[in-house]
């Protein structure tokens, strides 16, 4: 065993490699400068973390939050590997110590947050001690054509010229060629060597559910979650977060709540045992939980980069798990209205800076408090405040303004007590009141007597608290021995080229980043729409050869041949109910447009009968549940369309549902085909209801076929059951025993109704105890499954 794979197994405990990780690490080991591509949970950061381990000295890994940092060095620590972290919320004494750790070899991997190189401190200790290597983990975040763009880390190549980092490497999970370019530039490394593999995630089932209608997404998110499984649910914003957490009772995560909540958040979804939680993308770097068994996306992504990493936080432990995306049409609109309001027009940029200058003279001040919010009433041609923010952000880019972070407003603090008492009586004390009055007074003395003005940041490193408690502490100490004049509470703006009276930006270039975020899309949308293997698209857009691979369960794979044409008189079903809904057009709801067809005068509103309508009755040989299936497989098939209005969703035929009417275009159905299709009704016979039953008689049953059918609501559950009973004969026939010694009357029955996915859910059933569930069971759940994947286009709905 040689040296690389004796530690694999000393600090890691693993006994082998996973795919490509070996490769990586004996190149990262000859020094050369690599960027790393591939997938979430492929192992990337043993890939940096055992050669730093091998060398002499320490390495800095680059990464960009604090959760992720620290669930990192945890789980490092925990293993006996010298790590540690460093970042705002760590004291000052305690990253002296981490540094010095560090320069003794003590600490051998060392993660920061970007933000760190511009604390003095810690350009110190990077001039004394540089380390040998650099890795830039998330590293797409360099590039502003990646979806985490973060301008700090681009200051990153610099900070390896200046420091002589001799070696840099970057991983991340996406980037598309111009990401990948992005990375090299950036770090002022051309010459990175590329390495993209393993996008491929066969234990990964994609499917993508059409829905109509909020109301659609919400039940079919509700039959997800009748699955209890480790589940994340991403939003687009945090109103639809909340949306979900009200509805469902789910733990929410998103980047408006506080620091504490959101930790809180992350622990339970990482310690129960079958959490679900709804968050926006602001969740999910670094989280590690492995046995994440569906991610559904409850709003259509923005970019095909974004969905295949926040989908690929599922079933990272190599079991099966799902990744559903509830796709509405209609929400294209909605990304489109958000790419417009994030690329700002020509017009916007140019007003904001003009009023940004125009209120710097009036000031007669180059440092403005104002935020968008603040601007937007000034600014006609500005949509939103968010078009003015993405406007702030364009001028800052192009080096007009200069936007302070956040929180670094400085507040004015003074101190009113006796600062020799205050000394006297605080230094020996030791809570985080005493420890920020009697560290001020050390650090600026006699000064506190007057007004200076300070940021929260600076008071904290000086108090060696974080800025939250200093937040605190000077609440609680105002007006006592101290007054505090809180910072405004936005970004400043700094004017930084007052002389320049107009904003000419590289409009062009505006446009064209613009342009990339529509195409984009546009990839998302054909995602939703292919009818190819899910998987394949998706990895070859990556940039990984696909050959004629595929994965074999996504939704297209299993069902290719679910979706049919109309087969015999089924065209005539589709043209009545084309027909009805074009009569009642955006007035009427799914449920009353199949009664009214099956002729149910329950169709009727007060006051208003139906029954001379031309299409009441118009299918009364069907019963309105399966009219209500075709009027769902029009809609699927892109026939028919929901609008809301009051408050039900109401249908309305769409351009391509009038091109079927035509008889121009062919819907494609997701239905299970018709076995009986010269029985299909021609006429209005209500008798011959019967006759649409979607089932296989027994001998026995078309002996009694003049009986009056089924006629429970249940229907659908009738067809699985007559589906179950043919499968009950079969079984027993192999066997050779009586069919109840399979499964009794009620047992089928109830599995029909119940519809179980697994055999726990059917050891649920009365009667069906151990050795049912190990014997015949799994067969009747096979059958179970595939029937709803027939119905339904998947099986967990
Ligand atoms: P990535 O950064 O690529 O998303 P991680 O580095 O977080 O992936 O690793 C994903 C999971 O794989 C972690 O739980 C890690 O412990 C595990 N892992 C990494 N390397 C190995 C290995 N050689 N054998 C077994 N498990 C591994
Ligand atoms: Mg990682």
């Amino acid at each position: 065993m040689d040296e690389v794979t004796a530690a694999l197994k000393r600090y890691f405990g693993f006994d082998g490699f996973l795919a490509h990780q070996e490769e990586i690490v004996r190149e990262i080991l000859s020094g050369d400068d690599l960027c790393v591509i591939m997938p979430t949970g492929a192992g990337k950061s043993l890939c940096y973390q055992l050669p730093l381990l091998l060398r002499p000295g320490y390495g800095i890994v680059v990464s960009p939050l604090i959760s992720l940092m620290k669930d990192q060095v945890d789980a490092l620590t925990e293993r006996g590997i010298p790590a540690a972290f460093i970042n705002s919320i760590v004291p000052f004494p305690e990253q002296r110590r981490i540094t010095d750790s560090a320069a003794a070899g003590a600490v051998k991997l060392l993660y920061v947050a970007p933000e760190r190189f511009q604390a003095p401190f810690f350009q110190d200790f990077l001039q004394h001690c540089p380390p040998e290597t650099m890795v830039v983990d998330e590293a797409h975040c360099i590039s502003q054509w990646g979806h985490d763009f973060r301008p700090s880390y681009r200051q990153l190549g610099e900070v390896a010229d200046r420091f002589g980092i001799r070696q840099v490497c970057a991983f991340t999970a996406t980037a598309t060629p111009h990401v990948r370019q992005d990375i090299c530039v950036q770090l002022h490394r051309p010459e990175m060597r590329l390495h993209v593999a393993g996008f491929r995630r066969p234990n990964l089932s994609f499917s993508v559910v059409q829905c109509s209608s909020d109301a659609s997404k919400l039940a079919a998110v509700g039959k997800r979650l009748a699955r209890k499984v480790p589940t994340i649910l991403y939003a687009s914003t945090r109103k639809a977060v909340e949306q979900l957490v009200a509805e469902f009772g789910v733990i929410g995560y998103h980047a408006g709540m506080s620091d504490e909540d959101r930790t809180a958040a992350q622990e339970r979804f990482m310690n129960e045992p079958c959490p679900v939680l709804a968050a926006t993308n602001a969740f999910g770097m670094g989280i590690d939980r492995p046995d994440v068994r569906q991610v559904i996306h409850y709003n259509l992504p923005g970019s095909l980069e974004a969905y295949y990493q926040e989908a690929g936080r599922a079933g990272r432990d190599g079991a099966p798990a799902d990744c559903v995306l509830l796709f509405a049409y209609r929400d294209k609109f909605v990304q489109e209205f958000l790419i417009d309001l994030g690329n700002p027009p020509e017009e916007v940029i140019r007003a904001l800076y003009r009023t940004l200058r125009r209120l710097g003279q009036k000031e007669q001040t180059t440092t403005l408090e104002v935020t968008a919010a603040d601007l937007l009433p000034q600014i006609p041609e500005a949509r939103a405040e968010s078009q003015l923010s993405a406007a702030f952000g364009i001028l800052e880019k192009a080096g007009l303004i200069a936007r302070g972070s956040r929180r670094s407003g400085c507040g004015i603090l003074r101190f009113t007590g006796d600062l020799e008492e205050l000394r006297l009586v605080h230094q020996l004390e030791n809570t985080q009141r005493s420890r920020f009055i009697s560290r001020c007074i050390r650090r600026y003395g006699e000064a506190l007597r007057q007004e200076s003005s300070h940021t929260v940041e600076e008071l904290a490193d000086t108090a060696g608290l974080t800025p939250e408690q200093v937040r605190r502490v000077l609440n609680a100490l105002n007006g006592s021995c101290l007054n505090w004049h809180v910072p405004f509470s936005g970004r400043t703006t700094e004017l930084l080229h007052p002389e320049t009276g107009e904003a000419d930006l590289d409009y062009d270039a505006l446009q064209a980043k613009r342009d990339f975020e529509m195409a984009r899309l546009e990839d998302v949308i054909s995602y939703a729409s292919t009818r190819g293997c899910r998987q394949a698209e998706l990895v070859s857009y990556f940039g990984e050869s696909v050959k004629g691979w595929h994965c074999a369960c996504c939704d297209n794979c299993r069902g290719q041949d679910a979706k049919r044409p109309p087969q015999g008189k089924e065209t005539v079903i589709i043209r009545a109910i084309l027909q009805a809904v074009d009569e009642f057009d955006g007035r009427f709801g799914a449920t009353r447009i199949a009664k009214l067809l099956s002729g149910d005068s329950g169709a009727d509103t007060p006051g208003r009968s139906l029954s001379r309508s031309r299409s009441f009755g118009a299918l009364s040989a069907l019963n309105a549940t399966r009219i209500s299936r075709y009027i769902r497989a029009l809609e699927e098939a892109g026939c028919l369309d929901r609008i809301e209005r009051g408050e039900y969703p109401c249908l309305t035929v769409t351009a391509r549902g009038y091109e079927v009417f035509a008889g121009h275009a062919e819907p494609l159905l997701a239905l299970p085909p018709l076995l009986e299709e010269g029985k299909l009704p021609a006429s209005r016979e209500p008798r011959a209801r019967s006759r649409m039953r979607q089932e296989t008689p027994s001998p026995r049953r078309t002996e009694k076929e003049k009986t009056p059918p089924d006629t429970s609501p249940a229907t659908e559950c009738n067809d699985l059951k007559s589906e179950l009973r043919s499968l009950r004969t079969e079984v027993a026939r192999s066997r050779g025993v009586p069919a109840f010694r399979v499964l009794s009357d009620a047992e089928l029955t109830a599995l029909a109704e119940k519809q179980p996915l697994t055999v726990e859910e059917a050891m649920r059933i009365k009667g069906i105890g151990p050795a049912k569930a190990a014997t015949v069971i799994p067969l009747f759940l096979d059958r179970i499954r595939s029937w709803r994947r027939r119905e339904f286009g998947t099986e967990n709905f």
